[in-house]
Order: structure tokens, then C-alpha cells, then sequence
């Protein structure tokens, strides 16, 4: 079994179709291995046993009984704590909503319940989504599996780290400023933040409704291309939603993949995404990809973006603007877990404040406050003003940016795995996480991260960024540096890890 744990999801498919392996089977074996190691990683908030066996009970007796099933139907996955799924604890890793069950699905639960796709549980989070480390998570930080002392990344540290220690085949993450993509680089799997509006937002518990968007966390590069067909597409609840994507973005992995002569194909490099800031360990890993791309024929040019030094701050003041208003329902009548005043009167307005001081963790009041602020009459126009004409320069760079190539090469994050404790005394510190992945996210263009080697024995993440609406060219380019940069494939090392389990 163990064996089939380390496949990817295509092919675990593709055992279930021809019947070397039933659903039942492997999502016992993901449910068994996440009871022997999560209670060392705490990748997993909540374990839906039942609910995945019975899915995949019936996969199974669907297919023993000829009846048609959609192509992944039996493969399992897990879903970041933030995404509604009916009648399961979804806590988005806050005190605030601990025990609370959504009364409706998110439209991407739907389209996994859709696929016939067993849903294993959800991950841990930094609370709200805030954060680079999965430190500031109500429910305890979770592990590395390349080495248990650091973080996997945040916000989705816990999808990441499932899916890079086999805890499930992928795993759907959301990305608001990197979620997806930097805990990607961390733990050496592949996260794609589609186009904004590819996929629906529909049940994403909010954090900066303009920036979110959900998308896979995978092993393959080919796994996201297909993951996204099935959680993508047009949906009338969300009105930020895009029409169907027309482009076969497996069919455009597959044909990175194959590429061996990459004559004609153009990547940029951005001046100010390599230099200050950056660890040697993770340039020097970026510019042994980059050479190799160019060995094989490819055009390399560097451009420059010199908006993107600004960029880091603006995205610091639009999104805690959202956030600011977005959290406002988290006030123990619409949500939120209530809590009464331990002393004076009790009114509403009491309540609501005893429920809010209790509830959230430190960074999230941080962000409330600064937002809270930059909206303020006095200080729109230079802050939160500023701050969207500077998003619009973002935009305008990249565009520019693409006239000369056909996507943009970056370290997707700044250093490797840090260990615990490390940046949590300076918000800053934390916050220069981001500075490679915001951008896709303040333009709304499609970013994906690859593992592109390893520093000081940890994974280095390669980003691939292309122009909006261009998902298909982001997973064929993503595919060629994914065979380039390691053809024998980055594997976490957990065996030590199953040992002392
Ligand atoms: N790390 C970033 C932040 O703290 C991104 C968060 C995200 O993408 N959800 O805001």
C-alpha cells in the first residue's frame, strides 16, 4: 500500500479505473496513516472517517456495478479549514468558530462531492488565513516533514504538509497574498493560484475578498492542471466568477512535460524579484533552473517592475481594509462563538466586544486595527487610496512585463523553511515572506510554484507567473520546469519521521 501512497493522484486514478485497487482501500490506508502521524504533525484539524469511508463504499459499489463514474471518482482529498462543507467542523484555525458546522457546502465541495471524491478532512490554518508560518493557528502550529523543528509555511501549512507526507494525494489550499504557493516551496509540493474568479469563492470563509482565491496543492504539476478542471469553471453564486475555462489545462501540463527543445518559449526574469532579500542558499537553486531552461533553448530576458518595491505595502493596506470588514460578522450574533463580559453590564455592545477580545488571536486584531485605521475619513486618501494606485501600477508592470515573454520566473519564496518562534517577535520579518507571491495576487494573474531543488537539505520553490486568463500557459510552463528542475522528483524524507511516529 505504501507504494500507492507515493503515487500521484492521476495515477491512483487510473489503478481504481482498472481495478488494482479499490476506493475503500485507499482512503483507509490516507485515513490510517493520518491517525499514526498527525499527532505529530498536526496537518489535520478534523478526520472525517465515516464520511470519506462512505464515499468511497459507494465509488466502489458504482463501480462494481458498471454504472459510469467521473475520471478521479475514488480519489481521496483534503480541504483547507477555511471552505464550508455541510455538517463538518470548519474552524478556519480560529477560536471563533471552533464547533461551528456550515449549514451549506462551498461551491467546491459540491464540485468534489461532483467527482466522486472522498473528502479525508481538513487542515490547519494561521488563523483567518493571516500568516507565513501556520504558527498563528488557534489549534497548535503544524510540522515540516522534512524536518519536524520548522514551519511548513502558512496559511496553508496544513494542506501542504498532507499532501508532502503522503497524509493525502492533494489537498485545495486558498492564496490571498501566497497561501497556497509559499507553503508549497516550503514543504516541496506544487500550489497553483488560478486567475482570480477561475474558481469559485462561493463558502471560502473570507479573508480579502478581492485577492483570495482557492486552488490545488499537489505532488505533480499535471495534478493541479486536472484538480483545477474540476473545482473551476462559471458559478452564478459568485459574482467575481469567470466563464468556463475553454483551454485543456491537463492536456497543456502534459505537453510541458514531453518538451525537450524549448526553442520559442520565453521567460522573463524580474530584476526585483531576485536581489535583496533573498537567501544565496534560494538564488542559487533559482539560477541553476534558469540556466538549465536556457541550456535547452528557451529565451531568457530580464525585465524589470519597479512598482513591485511597493508592492508588499500595498498589499498591507488593502488587505487588512478587507479583512477589517469582512470580520465584522464575527461578533457572537451573526457568528461567532459568544462571550459574555465577566464583569459590568451586559449589553450587546459589551458582548460583542468580550467576544471579539476572547476570540481572535493577536494577528488577526493587528490586521482589524490597521485596517480599521487605513479606512478611517482622515486617512483614506493616503493610505488606502495610495495603496489601490499602486495595485494599479502592479497590473500595468506585469502587462508590460508580458509583452516581452510568455510568463515570469521567480524565487517563490525569499529563504527556506524557518524554524519555529523565528519570525513570530516581528511582524515584519513575517510579512517579507510574501514579497515574491503578493504580486499575482494584487494583478489577479495565475501563479503556481514547482520544487526547483534543494538548500541546506530543504526545498526551494520556483514560481511561474503568466498574464490573466493564461492558466493553461502557467501549468505548460510550470510542467517544463517541473521535469527540468528535478526529474528524479523531490521526495520528503519521512521515513524518519514513521519511525519516531
Ligand atoms: N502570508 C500572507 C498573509 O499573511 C498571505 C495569506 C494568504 O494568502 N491567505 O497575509
Amino acid at each position: 500500500m505504501k507504494d500507492f501512497l507515493r503515487k500521484s493522484a492521476r495515477e491512483l486514478a487510473r489503478a481504481l479505473q482498472t481495478g488494482e485497487l479499490c476506493s475503500t482501500e485507499l482512503t483507509r490506508a490516507y485515513l490510517d496513516r493520518i491517525d499514526a502521524l498527525n499527532p505529530k504533525l498536526n496537518a489535520f484539524l478534523y478526520v472525517d472517517r465515516e464520511g470519506a469511508l462512505e464515499a468511497a463504499k459507494q465509488v466502489d459499489a458504482d463501480r462494481a456495478a458498471g454504472r459510469d463514474l467521473p475520471e478521479f471518482a475514488g480519489v481521496p482529498i483534503a480541504l483547507k479549514d477555511n471552505m464550508c462543507q455541510r455538517g463538518i467542523p470548519t474552524t478556519c484555525g480560529s477560536k471563533m468558530l471552533e464547533g461551528w458546522k456550515p449549514p451549506y457546502d462551498a461551491t467546491v465541495v459540491k464540485r468534489l462531492y461532483a467527482a466522486r471524491m472522498p473528502i479525508l478532512g481538513h487542515t490547519n490554518m494561521d488563523e483567518f488565513a493571516m500568516g507565513s508560518s501556520t504558527e498563528h493557528s488557534a489549534f497548535g502550529v503544524t510540522r515540516n516533514p522534512w524536518d519536524p523543528q520548522r514551519i511548513p509555511g502558512g496559511s496553508g501549512g496544513g494542506s501542504a504538509t498532507a499532501v508532502a507526507a503522503l497524509l493525502a494525494p492533494w489537498a485545495l489550499g486558498s492564496d490571498t497574498g501566497g497561501s497556497i504557493r509559499q507553503p508549497g516551496a516550503m514543504t516541496g509540493t506544487v500550489g497553483a493560484k488560478p486567475t482570480y474568479g477561475a474558481v469559485s469563492r462561493y463558502g471560502l470563509i473570507a479573508m480579502a475578498s478581492s485577492l483570495d482565491q482557492i486552488g490545488p496543492v499537489t505532488r505533480t504539476v499535471a495534478d493541479a492542471a486536472a484538480l483545477q478542471k474540476i473545482i473551476g469553471g462559471h458559478d452564478p453564486l459568485d459574482s467575481t466568477s469567470l466563464p468556463d475555462e475553454k483551454s485543456c489545462l491537463l492536456q497543456a501540463a502534459n505537453e510541458g512535460s514531453a518538451k525537450t527543445d524549448l526553442s520559442g518559449m520565453r521567460f522573463g526574469l524580474v530584476t526585483e524579484m531576485m536581489g535583496e532579500g533573498y537567501s544565496s542558499g534560494v538564488l542559487s537553486v533559482f539560477r541553476r533552473v534558469v540556466e538549465e531552461i536556457r541550456a535547452r533553448g528557451a529565451q531568457i530576458t530580464e525585465v524589470s517592475c519597479p512598482s513591485l518595491d511597493y508592492a508588499l505595502g500595498a498589499y498591507y493596506l488593502i488587505m487588512p481594509a478587507e479583512v477589517s470588514s469582512n470580520l465584522a460578522r464575527f461578533d457572537g450574533v451573526r457568528y461567532g462563538n459568544r462571550v459574555l463580559p465577566k464583569s459590568g453590564p451586559v449589553t450587546a455592545e459589551t458582548m460583542m466586544r468580550a467576544t471579539r477580545e476572547t476570540n481572535f488571536g493577536t494577528e488577526v486584531k493587528r490586521r482589524i486595527i490597521l485596517g480599521t485605521h487605513a479606512l478611517s475619513a482622515g486617512y483614506y486618501d493616503a493610505y488606502y487610496g495610495s495603496a489601490q494606485k499602486v495595485r494599479t501600477l502592479v497590473q500595468r508592470d506585469l502587462a508590460a512585463a508580458f509583452g516581452q515573454c510568455d510568463v515570469l520566473l521567480s524565487p517563490t519564496s525569499p529563504t527556506v523553511a524557518f524554524r519555529f518562534g523565528e519570525n513570530t517577535h516581528d511582524p515584519m520579518a513575517m510579512y517579507m515572506n510574501d514579497i515574491a507571491t503578493i504580486p499575482a495576487n494584487l494583478a489577479g494573474v495565475p501563479a503556481m510554484t514547482v520544487p526547483g531543488g534543494l538548500s541546506e537539505g530543504l526545498p526551494v520553490g520556483v514560481q511561474i507567473i503568466a498574464p490573466a486568463h493564461e492558466d493553461a500557459r502557467m501549468y505548460k510552463y510550470a510542467a517544463v520546469v517541473e521535469a527540468l528542475a528535478h526529474s528524479d522528483g523531490i521526495q520528503c524524507p519521512i521515513d524518519a519521521l514513521e519511525e519516531n511516529a
